[in-house]
C-alpha cells in the first residue's frame, strides 16, 4: 500500500490514513489524526472569537432592550399619572406655571393646597373639554 508522510507528526503512515481533498483529487498533507486535531483547534480558537462576538452582540442587545424597555416604562407611567392626574403631573404643571411667572420653587416647597387646586382646575378643563 501507497504511504504517506504526514508533515505534522512526521510519521509515516499507509495512505488511507490521509483525507483527499475533494477539489483535487490528491491527498492532505497532514494524516486524519493531525487533520482533526487541527481542525479542532482551529474551531476551538475561533470559537472563542465567535463566542465572544456572540456576547457582545448579546450584552449590547439586553442594553438596548433594557433601555427601550426603561423608556417605555417612564413613558407608560407617565402617561397614567397624567391620566389621574398624579402629584408628579400636577408638580410638573405647577413648575411650568412657575417658571413661565419667573418664581423660583422647587417642586419639594410646592404645598398641598396648590396641588389640590390645580388638581380641580385641570378635572374642570377636562370636563369643559369633554363637553365640547
Ligand atoms: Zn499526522
Amino acid at each position: 500500500m501507497e504511504k504517506r508522510t504526514c508533515i505534522d507528526c512526521n510519521n509515516e503512515q499507509p495512505i488511507n490514513n490521509f483525507y483527499i481533498k475533494d477539489k483535487t483529487g490528491r491527498y492532505h498533507y497532514y494524516c486524519k489524526k493531525c487533520a482533526k486535531d487541527r481542525a479542532k483547534k482551529w474551531q476551538k480558537k475561533n470559537i472563542d472569537k465567535f463566542r465572544k462576538l456572540q456576547r457582545d452582540a448579546y450584552t449590547k442587545w439586553s442594553l438596548e432592550k433594557k433601555k427601550y424597555k426603561q423608556k417605555t416604562v417612564n413613558r407608560s407611567s407617565w402617561l397614567k399619572r397624567k391620566e389621574e392626574l398624579g402629584d408628579s403631573y400636577i408638580k410638573w404643571l405647577l413648575i411650568g406655571n412657575i417658571k413661565r411667572d419667573n418664581l423660583s420653587l422647587s417642586s419639594k416647597d410646592i404645598p398641598k393646597d396648590l396641588i389640590l387646586l390645580k388638581r380641580k382646575e385641570q378635572m374642570l378643563k377636562r370636563k369643559i373639554y369633554a363637553n365640547n
